[in-house]
């Protein structure tokens, strides 16, 4: 039976040619860390997000310089791309009319309701759809000064901006409350979807380094994911942007929610091995970085127990003492030399490949 609960049915919205929220699967989102206005090193990052399976990516808009980048680089790219913009009505108006798909905004900070007025009639004029992006770091003083950092400030802060948007008839929202600690942002977005049938675009803002950060996004996101809470997903990693999409498909993969190509499992190792695994498998991971193949890899430390540990993989190595072995869901298939064993494996994959190719089977990533 399913961790997950059933999906809260929210309203849809486009990101360009991505639709988010309803029944559209849960999209995954980037943001890259070049600056925008170098358009080609920016672009190079979008194409290995896409590579890697990114859907949507979000550039920092600063100045007039990155909003003028935003044509050349949507020329450039496959994906829908959303400005950032904080506190300057007319980097939105000009991002927006250089092609940006969607914007992230917070109407609160963008001052006059006038100006406000300008950036959603303009937003409405190209279908632009508008983020509410509300951040513990960023919030209103006047509701931070009666509620506090807490998470029901959050969501107050939220259904302001939600109705000065409403007000002005736009209805194109999706809204995010983040917070930089799990509790917070959980709590935060659980009353956000009670107060609101608006896709959310789910997040723990500034969730640090490797390790904290992809902990603290797996509880999160994975936390409102399993509540039936998340319509679009971004992991906020102090990494290359590429180590967040990965993260993203495999807390979206550990909830059997969605799954892009390839899964690895690979043994911890024990005093039993007598491999460099973690070499093997570092490589293995790089060399299938932007696979689709829906294939169940396993790449375990000893011949004794390596197979029978990993029965449900559809291909698996296994090492010895100099010689390792190839095995499919458990049994095992044949011997070599330990130095064969990486090329063994890949050459293996391709072959599951050729052969789901034959069969008409699908490529993971690309049916949903
Ligand atoms: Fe240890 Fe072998 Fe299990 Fe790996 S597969 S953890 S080496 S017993």
């Amino acid at each position: 039976m399913s961790i997950v609960k059933d999906r809260k049915k929210t309203r849809q919205i486009n990101i360009g040619s991505v639709k988010v929220g309803g029944n559209a699967p849960i999209a995954v989102q980037s943001m890259t860390n070049t600056y925008t206005q170098a358009v080609d090193t920016t672009v190079a990052q979008i194409k290995r997000l896409e590579g890697a399976g990114c859907e949507i990516i979000r550039v920092a808009i600063p100045d007039m310089d990155a909003a003028s980048a935003v044509k050349k680089i949507k020329k450039q790219i496959n994906i829908p791309l959303i400005a950032d913009i904080h506190f300057d009505y007319k980097l939105a108006i000009a991002a927006m009319e250089n092609g940006a798909d969607a914007l992230r905004i917070n109407p609160g900070n963008i001052g006059k309701k006038v100006r406000m007025k300008r950036v959603v009639q303009c937003a409405k004029d190209y279908g632009v759809s508008i983020r509410v992006g509300v951040n513990s770091g960023s919030l209103e003083k006047d509701i931070e000064e009666s509620l506090g950092n807490t998470a029901i400030a959050l969501a107050k802060s939220a259904q302001r901006n939600i109705e000065l948007l409403r007000d002005m008839d736009f209805h194109d929202i999706k809204v995010s409350v983040k917070a930089s600690d799990v509790s917070r942002t959980v709590e935060a977005y659980r009353l956000v979807s009670l107060q609101t049938d608006l896709p959310l675009h789910v997040g723990v803002t500034e969730a640090g380094g490797l390790y904290a950060g992809i902990s603290k996004s797996a509880l999160g996101i994975g936390m409102l994911l399993a509540d039936g809470i998340g319509d679009t997903i971004r992991v906020s990693l102090t990494r290359d942007p590429i180590e967040e999409v990965r993260t993203a498909y495999e807390i979206l993969r550990a909830l059997d929610i969605r799954k892009r190509g390839a899964e690895i499992i690979s043994c911890p190792t024990c005093g039993r091995c007598r491999i460099d695994l973690f070499d093997i498998a570092e490589k293995v991971e790089k060399a299938l970085l932007e696979s689709k193949i829906p294939v169940k890899i396993a790449i375990m430390g000893c011949v004794v127990n390596g197979p029978g540990e990993a029965k449900e993989a559809d291909i698996g190595i296994a090492g010895g003492d100099g010689a390792g072995i190839l095995f499919k869901k458990g049994k095992v298939v044949k011997k070599f030399s330990e130095k064969k064993l990486l090329n063994v494996l890949l050459e293996e994959i391709k072959k599951f490949e050729n052969e789901l190719n034959e069969s008409g089977g699908k490529l993971n990533g690309e049916e949903d």
